[in-house]
């Protein structure tokens, strides 16, 4: 009882462990689950940045081989006549112009940087080109522009002035978090061109990219066949996109961090609060419990004390019955009759059968209340076996039964004398009621190593069926067996005599190899008395 409730208080002390651990799991659970979404989108923007390379590489494809035809006719049209005037250049360029109006300036320079022509800023005609335009990138009537050139046969060249948004297509923006720079590869990255689509609306202005935008760019470079006017080089032409939904901050992220953390604060202490009502609960039924079974105990030893009082008063009306019957029979008050002698002998032979009843309930109680105590004491076990065949000697030749005994002699045991000898008096006891007049033999050995002595009392009598042998021992048990008992017995004396050996440190049991077929009943008692830790001696 007392080991249970220190268990029950071991548990409740870790029990707050329990929220704490699914606030743990809830936390962890929403980290995982956002690392996973952040993965996802890093893999999405792995993707798109090979889809929007496509895109752009054909963009960009498409523009030069534009330009290129442009440079085409222009060479074309010059190679058509050796003296082409201005006015003609302007007519020439107009048209191209026309079909393609995105174009901010045609011009043809001189191997010595001198322009020629220039369509549509005439007044750049006759300045040194290089000074014009001393830097990359440019301007060109307050638009900035890219300068590209194309060699001409006659080592002059043709500039094609195109705005920096040229090779960004306003298509390429998938998504409203979208944004996208261009940047000159001439000039230390100088942003060329800036895009950023705000909720569905393209804005070209500059746009301002954030530290976590810059970290989560995705940066690729395109080469092309044009040549910048200050170092004869390809452009190469780097584009940085960025894609919001990588962002921590987009609404599904924080959304589902927010709900993550007060589920992590809510849930377990909505299971801490339930879980202290239930153990309050708990508290209360097994406190109810605990004082209805002290009640209950209290009330079986009342129980207890009053039948052991009972019991031990029914044995005093025993003692006048029987000494009165021996006093009759001593013909000390007169002679009697054989008749009158024979009924004597019924009353004081059913007063001793009382008297053994009386005893086995008045031990049997005692076990319940732990108050079978033993009177230990240095003895010769030898003589005590000894002694008690004796004492039934007249009744196993009444009986006409065969005795065998092996006894070693001089066996020296600590033991309680008179609670050894009831213990095999009950078992000869039982062995004489079993066995038949005249073939029933019953053997008795003992024997001893150092730390033991082996009581063995062997019957050939009726027997007993295997399963039963273990119930033998337990209170009030009697096998059902078709013979009929001299007396009916109460199942009691292998009870108090399982007891009695077991205080003594030892072992008691029963083998037989069935119905008809005997049986052998073991005692094992440890010679020295350190290990009757029970016994005291009795009061
Ligand atoms: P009882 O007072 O009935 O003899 P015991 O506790 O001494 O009570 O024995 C319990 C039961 O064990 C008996 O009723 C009997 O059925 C069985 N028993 C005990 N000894 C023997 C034996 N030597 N042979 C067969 N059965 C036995």
């Amino acid at each position: 009882m007392s080991d249970m409730s220190k268990i029950t208080i071991d548990h409740s002390k870790y029990i707050f462990l329990l929220p704490i651990l699914i606030g743990l799991g809830i936390i962890s659970g929403t980290v995982v689950t956002y690392l996973q979404i952040y993965d996802y989108q890093q893999q999405l923007s792995q993707s798109f940045k090979h889809e929007i390379n496509g895109i752009l590489e054909g963009i960009i494809d498409r523009k030069q081989s534009r330009l290129q035809t442009i440079s085409n006719s222009v060479i074309g049209f010059f190679e058509s006549s050796d003296n082409i005037t201005p006015d003609e250049f302007a007519l020439f360029s107009d048209r191209i112009f026309s079909s393609n109006p995105e174009l901010a300036n045609i011009s043809i320079i001189e191997q010595n940087q001198t322009i020629l022509y220039s369509f549509p800023q005439s007044d750049m005609i006759g300045e040194n080109f290089d000074t014009l335009f001393p830097s990359h990138p440019t301007q060109i009537n307050g638009m900035k522009t890219m300068n590209v050139e194309f060699p001409m046969n006659d080592f002059r060249r043709i500039i094609i002035s195109v705005p920096f948004d040229y090779f960004i297509s306003h298509d390429t923006i998938p998504s409203q978090y979208f944004k996208m720079i261009l940047f000159s590869p001439l000039d230390n990255n100088v942003r060329l061109y800036e895009i950023f689509n705000n909720n569905g609306i393209i804005e070209t202005n500059n746009v301002e990219f954030t530290q976590k935008e810059l970290e989560n760019i995705i940066e690729f470079n395109v080469k092309t066949h044009l040549f910048g006017h200050t170092i004869k080089k390809e452009y190469v032409l780097k584009y940085l996109i960025w894609d919001g939904a990588l962002e921590s901050n987009n609404t599904l992220s924080q959304l589902l961090l927010i709900i993550g953390i007060i589920s992590s604060m809510v849930i377990p202490f909505l299971v801490y609060k339930t879980n202290n009502i239930l153990r309050q609960k708990i508290r209360e039924r097994s406190q109810i419990l605990e004082q209805k079974n002290r009640e209950l105990e209290q009330i079986k030893k009342s129980k207890d004390e009053f039948v052991t009082m009972i019991i031990h008063d029914l044995k005093n009306p025993i003692v006048p019955i029987m000494s009165f019957s021996d006093i009759l029979l001593s013909n000390t008050l007169g002679d009697l009759t054989p008749k009158q002698m024979d009924r004597i002998k019924i009353i004081k032979s059913s007063a001793m059968s009382l008297q053994n009843l009386i005893n086995d309930l008045l031990d049997s109680q005692k076990v319940e209340l732990g108050k079978l105590y033993l009177n230990l004491s240095e003895n010769n076990l030898s003589e005590i076996v000894q002694n008690t065949i004796s004492k039934f000697k007249p009744e196993f030749d009444i009986k006409e039964i065969t005795i065998e005994t092996n006894i070693a002699d001089n066996i020296q045991c600590v033991c309680d004398k008179t609670r050894i000898e009831q213990v095999i008096s009950n078992m000869l006891l039982n062995s004489l009621d079993f066995v038949s007049e005249k073939m029933g033999k019953i053997s008795i050995s003992l024997k001893s190593d150092n730390r033991t002595a082996k009581i063995t009392i062997k019957d050939n009598g009726i027997g007993i069926e295997k399963d039963q042998l273990d119930k033998l021992f337990v209170k009030f048990y009697q096998v059902t067996h078709n013979m009929t008992r001299k007396y009916g017995g109460t199942g009691l004396g292998l009870a108090v005599s399982h007891d009695i050996i077991i205080l003594h440190g030892g072992r008691i049991w029963a083998e037989s190899d069935g119905i008809r077929k005997g049986s052998t009943f073991f005692i094992e008692l440890p010679l020295k008395d350190h290990d009757k830790a029970n016994a005291t001696k009795e009061k």
